[in-house]
């Protein structure tokens, strides 16, 4: 990032506990107002990035730069950060109205004040008419909602939110996304997000930060994670991928020629292009593929024949045996009523450069 002036800038972050590195030398800015989550397995070091923003863990090495200033060993309750946890932790025995103006009795405000800022943001998430229910009398979502305005209330210029979709069923939680990434808009806060859900991440980020043994794997914006995944654990993990295994044979301009089973393919190089003569890995989304009857006059271009077909209702995903490469499958997503039938008939499959991102590992 070259944002001069940063929310965050995370310098080095190292934690360990005991034998295991949870973050290893952690290293990046958060611009204001960006909407960043932490994406990567269990045990990646996504929570505890968290937490030490948060100030609820004490990193081994390293620092936090929060608005200017080194937070580093600052309580929570000083800095200008809050949080939103997965379970919304909210008080039972308190109104909506209640748990929302908690965080603001907390820093000493005044009544009237209380009130006003109190209404004020029950009535932004339109929860103006709930202000006197209780926790239980409210449905998932309506909880997340008031999790969510008792975190904004005291005006944090930081939000961590720890996986707070969770525990949402599968059709609230789409709903609950589009939602919570409207409110961040429109309040132009900072919110860094937590997730090891990729779809979610892809929904509501402006940008990506791939976790992977506590080190960043990739940090882009969601369409070059998917489309321009630099490493083979990123391709994997977002979305589902073709992976190709070949060797270098050669590079044009910033394209690199590939064989793969005596195929010649064409991709773009990634960063330190490897030489000549050695292993590379590609990666072709589903969606990228086209079949054509006939030879398509396109760059990369393989004959075979579709072996299988799965109905997934908006698409139908295709599995075609490359011919005269033994073991050689790809998949395919094709619109679910014009796919190519299942037999014995070839096809051609064809796709673009720009659709094969060429990986470093
Ligand atoms: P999850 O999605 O499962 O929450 P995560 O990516 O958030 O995973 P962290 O909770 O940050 O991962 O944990 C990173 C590593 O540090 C893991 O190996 C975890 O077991 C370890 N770890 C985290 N907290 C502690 C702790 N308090 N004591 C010992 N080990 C810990």
């Amino acid at each position: 990032m070259t944002d001069p002036e940063p929310l965050v800038r995370i310098e080095g972050l190292t934690k360990h506990f005991g034998e295991t590195v949870a973050l290893d030398d952690l290293t990046l800015d958060i611009a204001r107002g960006e909407f960043v989550t932490f994406l990567g397995p269990s045990g990646c070091g996504k929570s505890t990035t968290l937490r030490i923003l948060g100030g609820f863990e004490r990193p081994t090495r390293g620092r936090v730069i929060l608005d200017g200033a080194d937070v580093t060993n600052q309580p929570p309750e000083k800095r200008q950060v809050n949080m939103v946890f997965q379970d919304y932790a909210l008080f039972p025995h308190m109104t909506v109205a209640q748990n929302v103006s908690f965080g603001l009795e907390l820093k000493g405000m005044g009544k009237a004040e209380i009130k006003r800022r109190s209404d004020e943001i029950l009535s932004f998430l339109e929860l103006e008419s709930y202000g006197s229910r209780y926790p239980i009398q409210l449905s998932g979502g309506q909880r997340q909602r008031v999790a969510l305005a008792r975190a904004l209330a005291p005006d944090p210029a930081l939000l961590l939110l720890d996986e707070p979709l969770g525990a949402l069923d599968a059709k609230l939680r789409g709903q609950v996304q589009q939602e919570l990434k409207s409110i961040q808009r429109r309040t132009h806060k900072t919110f860094f997000f937590v997730t090891h859900d990729q779809e979610e991440a892809l929904t509501m980020s402006d940008r990506i930060v791939v976790l992977n043994h506590g080190r960043v794997e990739q940090d882009g914006t969601p369409e070059e994670l998917y489309f321009r995944p630099a490493s083979r654990f990123v391709a994997e993990f977002i979305g589902e991928t073709n992976l190709l295994s070949g060797r270098v044979r050669g590079k044009e301009d910033d394209k690199i020629v590939m064989d793969w089973h005596g195929q010649t393919l064409r991709g773009l190089a990634p960063q330190g292009s490897p030489d000549q003569g050695e292993p590379i890995t590609a990666s072709v989304r589903l969606e990228k593929l086209q079949f054509h009857s006939e030879r398509p006059e396109m760059p990369n271009a393989v004959r075979g024949r579709v072996v299988g077909k799965t109905f997934l209702g908006s698409r139908m995903a295709m599995e075609i045996a490359v011919d005269d490469v033994e073991d050689a499958m790809l998949r395919a997503y094709v619109d679910a009523e014009t796919g190519a039938r299942v037999g014995s008939d070839p096809v051609w499959i064809g796709w673009d450069v720009d659709s094969m991102a060429m990986l470093t590992d």
